[in-house]
């Protein structure tokens, strides 16, 4: 295919064109497993994608991208569905940091870390929340020192999801002390493999590893690795924080593939397990199967107007709260309804019980509520910023922030 074809090629076309691409390429979507975790595995299916002309849908043809239109992405996540895709790799190394570093690397650090992205070679990190910052980001402390022609980073980042699996994080470290906390931020790539980085796997409470917290200990990252300007990485963190509650909206324009057929296209699990566990003539489970389908419709509905209307600026970018907001409480929701339809199968069962997935779903289901920034920051952040209510008292705004009282950098028990 040309330059020129693939310029004209309308969505239809693109749609067909994939249609015979996957099915001649692509292998079938695993039973049972609608979201896969597998890095090496992602990278493989990315390779295939790229080496196919289906990687980077909205992505600029100058970084590797198809620089195609949403309406061609939606096509291909349509006929995707029924194959296996590194949808792994959305979030964040697409959904979040391929769109922050569009928004805001130059074109040179575009044409170093984009192409190899998309096709599949390096997976990305996001290294934000620190021990001691987690919903005010603002206030961490990890140091970046400048030393010739680099910064020198020392502290330590947590619940970084995938770093073990990573080649490069997008790293927040404070840079200039003297100044307000959101003043002396800058924002940096970098590579996991090299001295000084100590990724450290995490066990969480469903016995899942990828949570994981790295030390930095002298790591040197060059000073053409800081994306935007030094000391004014947070206009960087804002951005990337939009892209963040747009991927986990379902508005980003940069995933590619679904998790889950759209609501019309499909039965969702809470009727799956309604039928699979023989109570769908039940009344109340009917209601709660009722309910299931609002919910989905409401939220596939809302991430597209709202993902529509950021895209042309009719609403702000932090208008991707709304969604963030509303995934997170229908998908506890949904947990709790599934836990009333197992009843008490969704604590002890047998192997291959269909209610077997849904006591462990239930233990795990408050992340959703906390992972890209919680709940409650989300309302806060609809209140103050698209409701232009008051913004709550902040007694560090305006101080330097070696002024303000703040809790020491963490270090790493040496045993
Ligand atoms: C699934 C998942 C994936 C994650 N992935 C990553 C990742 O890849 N990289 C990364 O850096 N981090 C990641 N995180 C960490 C996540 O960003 C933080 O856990 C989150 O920002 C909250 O920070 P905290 O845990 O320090 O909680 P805290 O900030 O200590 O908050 C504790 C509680 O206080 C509430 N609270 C705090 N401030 C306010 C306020 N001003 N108003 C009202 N309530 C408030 C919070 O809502 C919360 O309920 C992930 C977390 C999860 C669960």
């Amino acid at each position: 295919m040309t330059d020129t074809e693939t310029q004209i090629e309308s969505p239809e076309e693109f749609r067909l064109r994939a249609r015979a691409w996957l099915a001649d390429n692509m292998p079938p979507r695993p039973e049972g497993r609608s979201y896969e975790r597998n890095f090496e595995r992602c990278r493989e299916l990315q390779a295939m994608l790229h080496e196919g002309g289906f990687a980077g849908v909205c992505f600029p043809r100058e970084y590797g991208g198809l620089g195609l239109t949403p309406e061609h992405q939606r096509a291909l996540d349509l006929e995707t569905l029924s194959y296996e895709m590194p949808l792994a790799l959305n979030v964040p190394t697409f959904g979040i940091i391929g769109a922050t570093l569009l928004e805001f690397c130059t074109h040179e650090q575009k044409l170093r870390f984009l192409p190899p992205m998309l096709r599949g070679e390096h997976v990305w990190v996001q290294f934000l929340s620190e021990p001691t910052s987690g919903s005010d980001l603002a206030s961490l402390t990890t140091r970046a020192t400048l030393d010739g022609d680099a910064f020198v980073i020392n502290g330590s980042k947590i619940w970084s999801s995938g770093a073990h699996a990573a080649d490069y994080g997008v790293l927040v470290a404070r840079s200039n002390w003297d100044v307000p906390k959101h003043d002396g931020i800058t924002v940096l790539i970098m590579k996991i493999d090299q001295p000084g980085v100590t990724v450290e796997q995490i066990v969480d409470t469903g016995g899942g590893t990828e949570f994981c917290q790295e030390f930095f200990d002298d790591v040197r990252v060059p000073l053409d690795h800081v994306i935007g300007k030094v000391d004014a990485g947070w206009t960087v963190v804002r951005g990337l924080l939009a892209h963040e509650r747009n991927s986990m909206g379902d508005a980003s324009i940069y995933v590619s593939g679904l998790h889950n057929a759209p609501t019309e296209r499909a039965r969702s699990d809470i009727m799956e397990l309604a039928l699979a566990s023989g109570k769908a003539d039940d009344p109340e489970v009917r209601q709660l199967v009722g309910e299931d389908y609002a919910l989905r419709f409401a939220q596939d509905e809302a991430a597209r107007r709202v993902g529509a209307g950021m895209a042309t600026g009719h609403f702000p970018p932090t208008a991707g709260a709304m969604l963030r907001l509303m995934g997170a409480r229908s998908g506890v929701r949904r947990a709790d309804m599934a836990l009333e339809i197992a009843g008490s199968a969704a604590v002890a069962w047998h192997d291959g019980d269909p209610a077997a997935p849904v006591g462990v779903r239930f233990v795990g289901r408050q992340s959703i509520e906390i992972g890209g920034g919680t709940t409650e920051m989300q309302r806060n952040l609809i209140s103050e910023r698209l409701l232009m209510m008051p913004r709550e008292p902040a007694a560090d705004r305006g101080v330097p922030f070696n002024e303000v009282r703040h809790n020491a950098a963490p270090t790493r028990e040496k045993s």
